[in-house]
């Protein structure tokens, strides 16, 4: 009685095969939810398709990783900051590259650490985190390990600016290039350009760019017949039509629904149900599950494992047991249940 991944294992593994020849140095990127698979699966995911290197978002994802089986050099992606005693314990991991945004943090862990391995993180157009190389000596490195320079761009990455920002930074220190959110041909010119080893960090494109390869399926749990006024739910809202409750699996611990739904986008309909309440808008809010080839009202808004649906009408077009496509955003998504189809 779960909310279930259904993964193509064959399907999904040739999508990350051929991305994976189109792109040398590629680098699998594992963070957050594991974009829905789990960081367990992708660290064998990454390990199947013969990644050197594995990068995660945080510190606390290296042990999750390593707990999918992941036994070769780990990229964390967020800066090391000095107030993080978790990161600042891995500077002394040998497989660990930590990566540093800042001249303060690059001079005071070459003083602390001095044998770590470190990319030093470059400010782009996205002014998140980096720095300017141009501001660095080599003094700054000590006998620090050098990993090389990031370039994390913003979505629509600019070949210009990768290309500019790496040629100012391996004039600083001649290094190895690690690139975020280039596109595949924006990145191969890339590194025909720059003259030093090139990586290139990939998440979505890798793990999501086949969407045939995996669907979320609910089961429905059960189906009860109501009548037009009945109250329902834990707060009573009345039915609107006669029709059926059908009740099926996947909650807000899942992520289903995390957004606002669908209808509620529209700036009317959000007025429309602020001036209600969201309680008043039974059979109106659409919610991610389709049931009969539709997708289906909330009848309230999810609870914590199951959700309450509304299928108005004679035919519930569902019965205990079935499953039920669900649509759902697979960065914020948490299935119970991993089924290789
Ligand atoms: C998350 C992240 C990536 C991967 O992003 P996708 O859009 O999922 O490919 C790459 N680089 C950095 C620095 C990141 O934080």
């Amino acid at each position: 009685m779960t909310l279930t991944l259904q993964i193509d294992a064959r399907r999904w593994r040739a999508h990350q095969e051929a991305f994976a020849a189109q792109v040398p140095g590629l680098v699998p990127v594992a963070k957050g939810n594991g974009y829905g698979f789990g960081l367990g699966t992708l660290a064998q995911e990454a390990k199947r398709l013969g990644a050197q290197t594995l990068a995660v978002g945080i510190v606390q994802e290296v042990d999750d990783v390593r707990a999918g089986g992941w036994e070769d050099d780990i990229v964390v992606l967020n800066p090391w900051r000095p107030s993080d005693a978790n990161a600042t314990a891995l500077l002394a991991d040998p497989q660990v590259i930590t990566t540093i945004s800042r001249v303060e943090d690059l001079r005071s862990i070459a003083v602390s650490h001095p044998t770590a391995r470190v990319i030093v993180e470059i400010e782009t157009s996205m002014h998140r985190h980096g720095l300017d190389p141009r501001v660095l000596t080599a003094a700054d490195f000590g006998t620090l390990w050098f990993e090389g320079w990031a370039i994390h761009l913003p979505a629509s990455g600019s070949l210009a600016e990768a290309t500019e920002l790496a040629r100012a930074a391996v004039a600083t220190r001649t290094g190895p290039l690690w690139a975020s959110h280039l596109s595949v041909e924006d990145y191969r010119t890339f590194s025909a350009a720059v003259g030093v080893p090139t990586h290139l960090r990939v998440g979505t494109r890798l793990w999501l760019g086949d969407k045939d390869a995996y669907r979320t399926t609910a089961t429905v749990l059960d189906v009860h017949s109501i009548k037009k006024g009945a109250p329902l739910g834990y707060h009573g809202v009345p039915a609107p039509k006669d029709g059926f409750i059908i009740v099926a699996s996947g909650g807000t611990a899942h992520g289903v629904a995390m957004a606002a739904p669908v209808p509620q986008r529209s700036l009317k309909q959000r007025a429309v149900t602020v001036a209600e309440g969201v309680l008043d808008a039974v059979g109106r809010t659409l919610s991610p599950y389709t049931i009969g080839g539709k997708k289906r009202a909330f009848a309230e808004p999810p609870h914590m494992h199951s959700s309450m649906l509304f299928v108005p009408g004679a035919d519930p077009l569902t019965k205990v047991g079935d499953e039920l496509p669900v649509t759902t955003r697979m960065t914020t998504v948490v299935a119970d249940e991993i089924r290789w189809v």
